[in-house]
């Protein structure tokens, strides 16, 4: 069984048609990690298209502040006005969907690996570093976790008292442009990255943010999970900026949250 894991899309559709279009055929099944909407500018149409491919949902915060479940107070401005326009944009359909979402962590491939959008610890948990890594690896419910929250793409893996972190080794891209006016280079070709999992390992792994990265590659990042193989390879797909940004732009959202899709953080 092959799982094509996406995480923190965050309402970006050009990313998520750039993803599921070079990931075409190479997947059984879809688990999502959460965080569909939030700071991008399609928000109704990311739920559509992965409402009924995914077998899995998991909710993130952001997919509970944005249907009202929880207060923005907490996020930052340029979140909260994303998150308050996401609310009055989301259609009542979709705003019903969102609150039903189930909560991580949540079993899947039959028990094989779960899902959760922050740590299988708590939801709302950050998974930055080993530290934060530790406990979740010693005590979630099954050997292998997938995890999002951070837009960060790897993750981490103990095996008795050997531990390292996992970091897909991809060519470094910086900007999609060098000259300021919002205009990407030609993309670069699609990359992956493939890591082999040793049968006593525990292992955290987040397949990256799709609509929003955060590890300075603006790329859409994803990753597919092989069962029969005990394998997760690494992906990175260019996407249309430009045109992900000028919806942002257009529905009046923060400039911040258009700029920083280049940046990719
Ligand atoms: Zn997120």
């Amino acid at each position: 069984m092959r799982a094509l894991i996406l995480s923190d899309i965050h309402g970006n559709l050009e990313a998520l048609e750039a993803v599921l279009a070079a990931a075409d055929g190479l997947w059984d099944e879809l688990w999502n990690l959460g965080d569909m909407v939030g700071y991008g500018g399609s928000p109704n149409q990311v739920i559509d298209r992965v409402r009924p491919l995914a077998t899995v949902h998991v909710r993130g915060n952001h997919d509970r502040v944005c249907c009202g479940l929880t207060s923005p107070n907490t996020f930052n401005p340029a979140a909260r006005t994303a998150a308050l326009w996401t609310r009055a944009e989301l259609t009542p359909e979709n705003l019903a969907w969102l609150e039903a979402m189930p909560q991580g962590p949540i079993m899947a491939a039959g028990g094989l690996a779960s899902c959760a959008h922050g740590s299988p610890l708590n939801e709302d948990d950050y998974l930055l570093n080993m530290r934060d890594a530790w406990a979740p690896l010693e005590r979630m419910s099954t050997r292998l976790t997938f995890f999002g929250h951070t837009h960060v793409q790897g993750g981490f893996a103990r095996n008795g008292s050997a531990w390292h972190e996992i970091k897909p080794a991809f060519a470094p891209l910086t900007n999609g442009n060098g000259n300021g006016n919002g205009r990407c280079k030609p993309p670069a070709d699609l990359q992956t990255s493939r890591l082999q999992f040793d049968s006593a390992e525990r292992v955290l792994i987040n397949p990256g943010s799709v609509g929003q990265p955060r590890d300075l590659d603006w790329r859409a990042a994803f990753a597919i999970f092989d069962s029969e193989q005990s394998a997760v390879t690494f992906f990175r797909v260019p996407y249309d900026l430009v045109a992900s940004q000028g919806r942002i732009l257009m529905a009046n959202l923060p400039e911040r949250l258009a700029l920083r899709l280049r940046e990719g953080r």
